[in-house]
């Protein structure tokens, strides 16, 4: 059975509890009268609370729905924040890659400059002692040579006393 067409929007207002009151007694006194707006109440009526006791009780309170979303947002923030660190890591990791490289030359050519300069080194320790030794006898040459000079010089001086005595005498 279906409500009067002009009391059809007066049955929803009333279940619902929206009819305004200068409406109510008129519409009371039709719903007495009428059993078929009354029976279409009802059905509203039973059709309301059956949604309310069997309709699926929401699967998270509001309480715990803010509590999940929180959680993954923070997550969210936190895994960008981790994957904007990896980024400017691995940046930083492809920039270091050339100076790495670079500093690997460096060091080996420092290495091989190294080898060959102790390669060499005592080829030319042999050949400044060996100078050093020539310049030592050179020098012990001189001293010797000094040495007969004064000698001479010696035997000079004393000549010249004994001509001098000489010349006092
Ligand atoms: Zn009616």
């Amino acid at each position: 059975m279906k409500a009067c067409p002009e009391y059809r929007e007066y049955v929803y207002l009333d279940v619902l509890g929206e009819l305004p009151p200068e409406k109510k007694r008129q519409w009371e006194e039709h719903l007495s009268g009428c059993p078929h707006c009354r029976e279409e109440r009802e059905t509203t009526v039973r059709f309301l609370k059956g949604l309310e006791t069997n309709a699926p009780r929401p699967l998270l309170s509001p309480h715990e729905a803010m509590a999940i979303r929180e959680k993954v947002s923070r997550t969210i923030s936190r895994e960008t924040h981790w994957s904007s660190l990896r980024h400017t890591f691995s940046k930083k990791v492809a920039l270091l890659i050339p100076i790495a490289a670079a500093a690997c030359l460096f060091l080996v050519s420092v290495f091989a400059l190294h080898t060959w300069w102790s390669g060499r080194a005592p080829k030319m320790a042999s050949n400044t002692t060996v100078q050093v030794e020539q310049k030592a006898r050179l020098e012990d040459m001189e001293i010797i040579k000094n040495l007969d000079l004064l000698e001479q010089m010696d035997t000079l001086r004393v000549l010249v006393k004994v001509v001098d005595n000489k010349d006092i005498i």
